[in-house]
């Protein structure tokens, strides 16, 4: 089975073994691409920014992790286009459906993007260009199948001229309407130009030929070249399959044989359909049949002897019957009791949770449908919602209860965490002990949970705010417990508590379990969120930009379920759509950024955290960064390490440090500067250095010197330092390693 997934770090031993698959495929099948190119893609996915493009990959696997092809997109969202960087193929697999696959991959990912051309580069397939027929052929081949999407060269300006003289073969600059039947406007296609020669070709292409090409570019609109290969009336030019946009949607089809009559049982099927009866109208979800997935993924969250029993319990329940705990032995693993209404207890935690023959094949198929939707995220979709019950976030590794089974979202995000760092936030009412104890001693795995207080809320037992985990996992657990009256405004409150924390995280993925019960009169909460509230909310959850599965939890007043969840809906789609498009440097600047110079104790690890997160230094370095901050508050200023230290609203999001250059009269050294991944990009790092620059001045400095590398991966922190007003003073070849020099800027700093 073949099967197109995105990659998004490097990080973890599954990417890692993905990636090098890729770039071996780009050594056999590129020639000309250099070494310090291809080992730059693992960098350019974990810092999305540092191109100033947005890398996103995505591969074509066999079953097993055999990589067949692969696309690697660069998103420009200030410009508003794509540049597909590479597509390839695995050597000896041209064709076969996967390089046309991942094509249309690549163009639903422009679309979703909304940008308004999709751009790549081509071979000549005219002979007097290329004269190497075979060479020749196989670029025809490829331009033909472009065509059928629309796609084709630009004409009437000089991209394809030569950068040296002697150069053949210079590609053409196909362009992608992606069926927008829009006019390509010079203004842009100029400005997309630049970006790509400027950026993608740093280094390569002089000042002087890019603006050459540049200025080419005459006609408006910018001409295409007329259909070489097949008919117009044929090209396909609309992006298949536009759904891919909406939510994945996958409802238990089982969920309604779970129907347990006892009165006040408020868990009831009717709760799935008012939500879908919603959902359904609004066109923003694409229904998704639930695949089955084998029970490893439950034995990988739940203790075995748990889950045979509830397999076997349901079984043996006589049909029609349930049966419902009373008596709750203290859990003794070498002795469980015999009697089956006692052995209930033991795996249960309360007495409305019964065992039937109903609630396993219910919940098992549940457990299906939360995987089918992580697998639909873990496939590139944005947002995947798991409309299922029973419901899942109060069972633990080892016992059921609050009616429900299996953690459904524990088990999404143990999928998930083979795949990058996961964070779990539970909006239900009530506190998720499931998957804290399922979690709690993890620190890959992120569970917050915002709930009423259990001296008054069930579970009673735990959601208290002391809970933080345990071993590697302390810190890693988050408990907001709220007080019995709480309104919308108050809930958001906590709920940006909550983000800030995921913020910190920096997860690949994030799990939303969403409950409804904290909605204005439902029948176990006690809180009083309107439709309006769930809609703010989702904006929240929305503008983190992350991969999502929503799994339903609870939620029990069944006249607004509906209501609240397309609201929710409404807003996390709009946030993520507002993300996913959002420009670089939002024009907002950043308020109640502050700065102070005092370092304490607590900065030693603040600053070792900040430093990791940006993902952009080695081990080594990342100590000595560390070093730095441990000598300063051991020698004071007779260290020669000074900080201004960045922080918004107490969270420290940016530092620099500097210091006096011994045996000068007024230079100055900026040793070490770094800003948080969440804030590059919205000139926190101009705004910091400004201050340093400040700073040195007050301390009678004149001049402040910076360095950095010659590295390609680097084009983005000098484009920084000039953009600030520094200077390019030397360049000392060979400096860090072999081709590797070292960069050395000033500036001036004016005394006022
Ligand atoms: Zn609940």
């Amino acid at each position: 089975m073949l099967r197109i997934r995105r990659i998004y770090d490097d990080v973890l031993p599954i990417n890692k073994e993905i990636l090098s698959q890729v770039k071996e495929i780009l050594r056999s099948r590129f020639t000309a691409v250099s070494e310090e190119e291809i080992e730059s893609i693992g960098e350019k996915l974990r810092n999305p920014f540092k191109q100033r493009f947005r890398t996103i990959l995505y591969v074509a696997e066999k079953l097993g992790g055999r990589v067949l092809g692969f696309a690697l997109l660069l998103h420009e969202p200030e410009i508003g286009f794509t540049y597909l960087d590479w597509i390839a193929m695995a050597t000896g697999r041209s064709g076969g459906g996967i390089g046309g696959a991942l094509y249309e991959k690549v163009r639903q990912e422009s679309a979703i993007l909304k940008v308004k051309g999709l751009f790549f580069e081509c071979l000549p397939d005219e002979e007097n260009f290329c004269p190497d027929p075979g060479l020749l052929k196989e670029n025809r081949a490829r331009l033909r199948f472009y065509e059928q999407y629309g796609a084709r060269p630009l004409v009437n300006t000089s991209y394809e001229m030569s950068v040296n003289p002697g150069d053949t073969c210079m590609p053409h600059l196909v362009y992608d309407g992606l069926g927008q039947d829009a006019p390509l406007k010079r203004s842009f296609a100029r400005k997309v130009v630049q970006a790509i020669l400027e950026r993608k070709y740093s280094g390569l292409c002089p000042p002087d030929y890019v603006k050459k090409v540049i200025s080419s570019f005459v006609d408006d609109p910018v001409q295409i070249r007329k259909f070489r290969y097949i008919k117009p009336e044929v090209a396909h030019a609309e992006v298949e399959s536009r759904a891919y946009e909406q939510v994945a949607l996958v409802v238990n089809d089982r969920h309604d044989i779970h129907h347990v009559h006892e009165r006040g049982y408020v868990e009831s099927p009717v709760r799935i359909r008012s939500i879908l009866n919603k959902l359904e109208k609004s066109g923003l979800f694409a229904h998704m049949k639930p695949q089955q997935f084998p029970d490893q993924h439950i034995q990988q969250v739940h203790a075995p002897d748990f889950v045979n029993y509830l397999k076997r319990a349901c079984r043996d329940v006589p049909e029609g019957k349930s049966l419902f705990p009373y008596v709750f032995p203290i859990r003794n693993k070498t002795r469980p009791p015999k009697e089956p209404s006692v052995l209930s207890g033991y795996y249960c935690i309360d007495t409305f949770t019964p065992i039937n023959q109903n609630a396993y094949p219910a919940a098992r198929r549940g457990v299906d449908c939360a995987l089918t939707a992580t697998r639909e995220v873990l496939n590139g979709r944005r947002i995947a919602y798991a409309l299922v019950r029973p419901p899942g976030h109060h069972a633990e590794r080892r016992s059921f209860g609050g009616f429900c089974y299996f953690n459904n979202n524990a088990i999404a995000a143990q999928y998930l965490s083979g795949y990058g760092k996961v964070a779990i936030l539970d909006i239900d009412y009530h506190h998720g002990n499931g998957q804290q104890d399922i979690f709690y001693r993890r620190s890959d795995v992120l569970t917050v949970s915002i709930h009423g207080h259990p001296r008054f809320a069930y579970p009673y037992f735990s959601g208290f705010e002391e809970e933080k985990g345990d071993g590697e996992g302390e810190g890693f657990n988050l408990n907001i417990p709220l007080p019995e009256k709480v309104n919308g405004e108050k809930y958001r409150k906590a709920l940006e508590r909550a983000i800030t924390r995921i913020e910190q995280f920096n997860p690949t993925f994030l799990v939303v379990a969403l409950g409804l019960d904290p909605a204005k009169d439902d029948p176990t909460g006690t809180w009083s969120l309107q439709a309006k509230d769930f809609e703010k909310n989702g904006q929240l959850i929305g503008a983190l930009g992350l991969p999502i599965v929503v799994i339903q939890e609870g939620g029990y007043r069944t006249r607004t379920l509906g209501l609240n969840a397309m609201n929710f809906f409404n807003g996390l789609i709009k946030a993520a759509q507002e993300w996913a498009s959002r420009k670089q440097r939002p024009k907002n600047k950043i308020h109640g950024l502050t700065f102070r110079q005092d370092i304490s104790y607590e900065d030693i690890e603040r600053v070792r955290k900040l430093v990791e997160i940006t993902g952009f230094f080695t081990g080594a370095e990342i100590d000595v960064a560390v070093e730095l901050v441990q000598e300063r508050l051991e020698k004071g200023d007779s260290s020669g390490y000074y900080f201004v230290m960045a922080e918004h609203y107490g969270r420290l999001i940016g530092y620099t440090c500097y210091g006096p250059i011994p045996c000068t009269e007024s230079s100055y050294d900026i040793y070490w500067i770094a800003v948080h991944p969440d804030y590059q990009g919205r000139g926190v790092g101009r705004q910091i250095l400004k201050e340093t620059e400040h700073k040195i001045k007050t301390g009678g400095g004149l001049r402040a010197y910076v360095d950095t590398s010659q590295r390609v991966q680097y084009a983005s922190t000098r484009a920084f330092y000039e953009r600030c007003g520094y200077l390019m003073e030397s360049l000392l070849p060979d400096f860090y390693a072999q081709g590797d020099g070292k960069v050395i800027y000033s500036k001036q700093l004016v005394r006022k």
